[in-house]
């Protein structure tokens, strides 16, 4: 089954329901998917994974010199129009590229520092002059790029920057003033994308090179994890900067910052995908090999259970991870790839996406590693074993690109803003759900075709989501923005949603194209992941609901929450009762078993 032209709309996911040829999944792959996937993989396999401790010690000139290789084999320029040396792909091809180097935490940040957030900006803001002099030295990766934004007072509150820029008198150049922290290939970037106030107000983005003069930086940071990457702090000194390097406009800064977000939110995703793989995959190998009371680890129940929910959460994130990128394919198909502001406004419309992708990869990422480390026991707490540093890279995810408490703010944030401007009808589903409840037509019916029943379910709890946004709503009005716990739990709300659509719809869409045996054990992962779904949404929405009503009008929205999220009608007597749970010891054995036969993540 292939996909077909629909336009979705980001956000869109809470209201509407997703057919299946509208999902771009993993099934989907063409052959120059799978090609670009052989590159990128035989690349990690033969240059990347054998160096590790080399590139864990900083070796020197080893790191520039494997994103130099990555750029010969058309790893770093993926997305950039061929004009300026690059290869003009789709967003598929650069996930599993990000995917691969995601196995190796240090390296992906470095490589993701140079294309994703260094040369990203000057691809979609620089002026002609700045493209042909930037872009084509960069795609090759004989001059390599950083990013930086942050400062030791400003992290989350990027624009309150305090690095300065001023224009000499002739007009030709900028002296920029102030102190740039956490610049991630700081070591041996030759290009700097540097975030400065002109004249201490107009936040602004300059292309800064290292040899321009009053430029200089620290020491290595010292890190807990991602030791092989580059971390440092920049001097600007009175650094001179031709005024023709001003990126965007001069106050324009914030749009080159957030927009860069996005890409950068999306890839970071991508990557704790392909760490967790890992992960799994070498947990499971050591549960096969490891004998305790005389037999394999894999064999007790407790490791079953984690290996299982090591597999049901990445497969909800990997079904995420490939919807989304298909969703930005489609709005560009027939788009020029120099089109820069079409570009942009794809990734900006699914900036939701992009903020869940964020925070569920990262936080399913966190799961795999510390359980990846309990399976090893003692032994995962070695540095003689590679857990036990998955364990330490996996933990930065959670706070660069946005810490994960900013991006959850910011997706209720968003989804709010959107219906405020019209762009999203989210009042008037929120609307359709209230006078619902008024007029008493119970639960959702299950329907008919494969996971109808889940379906039906994922229907109901959508309504959940958007009840329990409602009330807030209505409790504080414009002062919600205030309420950040109740804004948090909405998040997990709003993820739980798109994660279990994007895990169900995928197994849908196998089940129609290869039949039910084919699609028999993404299935079972659905149920199990929408069953603890539906648990966290009823636990958050409670917490909302408790803290927007009380008395009557509570127990009313918290009857309408169980009713959407617990409860189903009986198809034949039409009589409601408490949902029968799913047998998910037995579903998430069936899982594991296929992993431990297949010795890796299997979908
Ligand atoms: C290894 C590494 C590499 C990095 N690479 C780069 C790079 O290449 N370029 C670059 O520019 N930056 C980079 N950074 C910086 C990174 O983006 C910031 O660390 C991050 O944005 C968080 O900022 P902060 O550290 O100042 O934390 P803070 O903003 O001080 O946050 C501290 C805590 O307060 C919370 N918090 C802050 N504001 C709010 C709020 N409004 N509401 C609720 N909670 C809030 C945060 O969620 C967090 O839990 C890197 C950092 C590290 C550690």
């Amino acid at each position: 089954m292939t996909t077909t032209r629909r336009k979705i709309q980001g956000g869109i996911f809470l209201i509407e329901e997703l057919a299946p040829e509208e999902m771009f999944t993993p099934e989907d792959f063409t052959d120059e998917h799978l090609n670009i996937l052989r590159t990128a993989e035989e690349f990690m396999e033969r240059e990347v994974l054998p160096h590790v401790e080399e590139i864990e010690h900083q070796k020197e000139g080893l790191m520039p010199a494997l994103v130099r290789k990555a750029a010969e084999l058309g790893l770093v320029a993926l997305e950039i129009p061929e004009k300026y040396g690059g290869l003009e792909l789709d967003k598929i091809c650069s996930t599993l590229v990000a995917e691969q180097i995601g196995r190796m935490p240090s390296y992906a940040v470095s490589h993701g520092g140079h294309t994703g957030i260094g040369t990203a900006p000057i691809a979609y803001f620089g002026t002609e002059d700045q493209k042909a002099r930037y872009l084509p030295r960069l795609a090759t990766g004989e001059r390599l790029a950083a990013y930086a934004l942050t400062e030791a007072s400003s992290g989350s509150d990027a624009l309150a920057a305090k690095t300065k820029a001023t224009l000499s008198a002739d007009g030709k150049h900028y002296a920029l003033h102030g102190e740039k922290m956490w610049i991630t290939n700081a070591a041996f970037a030759d290009v700097f994308i540097v975030f400065a106030k002109v004249d201490g107000k107009k936040f602004t983005a300059f292309i800064v090179e290292k040899d321009f003069p009053g430029f200089g930086m620290g020491a290595e940071e010292k890190k807990m994890g991602i030791k092989g990457s580059s971390t440092r702090a920049l001097h600007l000194d009175g650094c001179r900067v031709p005024a023709e390097n001003v990126l965007g406009e001069v106050g324009h800064g914030h749009k080159i910052a957030f927009n860069i977000l996005n890409f950068g939110r999306f890839n970071l995703g991508a990557y704790c995908m392909g760490g967790s793989k890992m992960a799994i995959q070498d947990a499971i190998r050591y549960a096969k090999q490891r004998q305790q009371f005389g037999q394999p680890i894999c064999e007790f129940g407790a490791i079953q259970h984690k290996i299982a929910e090591m597999v049901i959460r990445a497969y909800a994130g990997e079904s995420m991870v490939y919807r989304t990128a298909g969703h930005v394919d489609e709005r560009l198909r027939g788009v020029a790839r120099d089109n820069t502001d079409e570009i942009l406004k794809a990734m900006e419309e699914f900036a939701i996406e992009c903020s869940i992708i964020k925070v569920y990869g990262s936080e399913m990422s966190g799961y795999v590693v510390d359980e990846a480390v309990q399976i090893y026991g003692g032994y995962g707490y070695s540095q003689d074993y590679p857990v036990e540093r998955y364990y330490r890279d996996a933990r930065i995810n959670r706070i660069f690109e946005g810490t994960n408490e900013i991006n959850r703010l910011l997706i209720p944030g968003m989804l709010l803003k959107r219906a405020m401007k019209g762009q999203l009808p989210l009042l008037q589903a929120t609307q359709r759900v209230f006078d619902e409840l008024l007029s008493f037509p119970g639960e959702e019916q299950a329907g008919h075709g494969p996971l109808a029943e889940e379906r039906g379910l994922l229907r109901a709890a959508k309504k959940a989501v958007l009840l329990t946004a409602g009330a807030a709503s209505q409790r504080y009005r414009d002062q919600l923005a205030d309420q950040q716990e109740i804004l948090l739990y909405l998040a997990d709300m709003v993820m739980d949603a798109y994660a279990a659509e994007s895990a169900l719809v995928r197994a849908w869409k196998l089940h129609e194209s290869r039949g039910e045996k084919e699609a028999e054990l993404q299935t079972a992962a659905v149920r199990v992941f929408l069953q603890d779904a539906l648990d966290r949404m009823e636990r958050a929405g409670k917490q909302v609901l408790a803290a927007c009503a009380s008395g009557d009008s509570l127990r009313t929205q918290l009857a309408a929450l169980r009713r959407f999220l617990s409860s189903r009608r009986d198809p034949q007597t039409g009589l409601s009762g408490k949902l029968t749970p799913v047998d998910s010891i037995a579903l998430r054995r069936q899982i594991a078993r296929a992993a431990i036969q297949a010795e890796r993540y299997f979908f």
